[in-house]
């Protein structure tokens, strides 16, 4: 079975990291701190508390890239580790295109997993791009490795009830995380 992650977000968090990664006309990001549940291969993480990166935090914001301060970063896995929590990182890409990865996000990336691999150890690291059309991301469940792409993000509301939010295509999210060396199983 071809493996891949869900990541569920409770509606309330969803609208305020949805309402923060698009106000101004700067990309936008922040994280998401989750739980762990794995199910028939499927690897769920489940957002408890997020984490809206302010202007403060960014060394480079603009319409089309962002990086983070290092200390900013540095502050985050320290959260993370205090809640013994997964982590999920999101950024919003401002065009109309589909959504994916950039070059300057997949070579941002590559540090920062071993960084995490550092910082986080045992923990799994999730990366997420949002355009205002779709969604698309991949999980790394032993940073730098195991990566996989994320099929749904999924929205729960207060009862329980899953609302998906609008996925990318998913031959075009394997072909983002085919540089990490995912491979499709047959
Ligand atoms: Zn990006």
């Amino acid at each position: 079975m071809k493996r891949q992650a869900k990541i569920l977000i409770p509606t309330a968090l969803c609208s305020d990291l949805h309402a923060h990664i698009f106000r101004g006309t700067t990309e936008q990001g922040g994280f998401l701190f989750a739980d762990l549940s794995q199910a028939k291969g499927q690897v769920v993480l489940s957002a408890t508390a997020s984490y809206l990166v302010p202007r403060s935090g960014w060394e480079r914001q603009t319409g089309y890239h962002l990086s983070l301060r290092d200390e900013e970063r540095l502050k985050v896995m320290l959260m993370a580790r205090e809640r013994d929590s997964h982590l999920v990182e999101f950024h919003s890409h401002r065009g109309m295109g589909p959504a994916g990865f950039s070059v300057s996000d997949t070579a941002g990336l590559a540090e920062v997993l071993r960084y995490v691999k550092w910082k986080l150890p045992g923990k799994m690291y999730g990366a997420i791009v949002w355009s205002h059309m779709q969604v698309a991301g991949a999980v790394w469940t032993s940073p730098p490795d195991g990566v996989m792409p994320i099929s749904d993000v999924v929205q729960i509301d207060v009862s329980g009830n899953p609302k998906p939010l609008r996925f990318a295509d998913n031959r075009a999210l394997e072909s983002s995380v085919r540089g990490w060396g995912y491979r499709r199983q047959k």
